[in-house]
C-alpha cells in the first residue's frame, strides 16, 4: 500500500509537472489577449515555412493586416470594446483559415496570416471573404455608424531561392498594406 501511494504521488507530479510545462509553452507562444500566435512565434513560423518552400518547393503567401481607425473606436466607445473587436476578429480569423494555415498578432491592431499550398487567387478568396466577416463585427456589437474594418497587402511567394531574405518579403507585404491604406482603407492590395 505505501509502495502504491509513493508511485501514486509521484504519478500526480509528474502529470502536474508536464501540465505546468504546456501551459508555460502555450503562453510563450500566444498572445494573452485573442489566443493567436504571438510576433516572436508567427515570425518563427513564418521563417520555418520559407525555409521548408525553398526545399519542397512550394508556394505560399503571406498578408500584413492593420485594422482601420481603430483608434477611433477606442476613443469613442472604450478600450475595453476596442478589445472586444480585437477578440472577435481572431475568432473571425480561425474559423474562416484552413488548417494549414497560420496567423498571429504582431503588433497591437496588426496581424500576420500566412497560407501556404495555396496560389494567389486561392488566397485572396479566402481573403476577401475574412475581410467581409470582419466588417460584420460593427452588426454584431453596436458601433453605430463605425464600421470595423482592415487594410491589406498580400504576397505570393512561387520561388523563394530567388529572394534571400525574410525582411524582404514582409516589406513587401508591408508596402501593399500602406498603399491599401492610402487608396482609402478596407481594401486588399497585391504586392
Ligand atoms: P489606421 O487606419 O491608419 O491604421 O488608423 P488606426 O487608428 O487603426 O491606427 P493608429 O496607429 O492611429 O491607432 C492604433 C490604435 O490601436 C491605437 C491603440 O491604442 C490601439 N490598440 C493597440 N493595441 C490595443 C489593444 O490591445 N486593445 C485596444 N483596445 N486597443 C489597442
Ligand atoms: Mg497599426
Ligand atoms: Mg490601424
Amino acid at each position: 500500500v505505501f509502495i502504491l501511494i509513493i508511485l501514486a504521488l509521484f504519478s500526480i507530479l509528474i502529470y502536474r509537472t508536464r501540465k505546468h510545462k504546456l501551459h508555460f509553452q502555450y503562453m510563450a507562444n500566444h498572445d494573452g489577449l485573442t489566443g493567436l500566435y504571438n510576433r516572436n512565434c508567427i515570425l518563427n513560423k513564418l521563417d520555418d515555412i520559407f525555409q521548408d518552400s525553398k526545399n519542397l518547393k512550394f508556394e505560399f503567401n503571406i498578408v500584413m493586416v492593420d485594422l482601420d481607425h481603430f483608434k477611433k473606436i477606442n476613443d469613442t466607445f472604450g478600450h475595453s470594446t476596442g478589445d472586444q473587436v480585437l477578440k472577435k476578429i481572431a475568432t473571425v480569423f480561425n474559423n474562416n483559415l484552413d488548417e494549414k494555415d497560420l496567423c498571429g498578432r504582431i503588433g497591437g491592431e496588426e496581424f500576420l496570416l500566412i497560407m501556404p499550398y495555396v496560389n494567389l487567387n486561392q488566397a485572396i478568396k479566402k481573403l476577401e471573404k475574412i475581410k467581409i466577416k470582419t466588417t460584420e463585427i460593427s452588426h454584431s456589437i453596436n458601433l453605430n455608424d463605425l464600421v470595423t474594418s482592415f487594410s491589406a497587402g498580400i504576397l505570393n511567394i512561387q520561388n523563394p531561392s530567388t529572394l534571400n531574405k525574410i525582411e524582404e518579403i514582409i516589406k513587401q507585404a508591408d508596402d501593399a498594406l500602406y498603399k491599401a491604406k492610402s487608396k482609402g482603407r478596407n481594401t486588399i492590395v497585391i504586392a
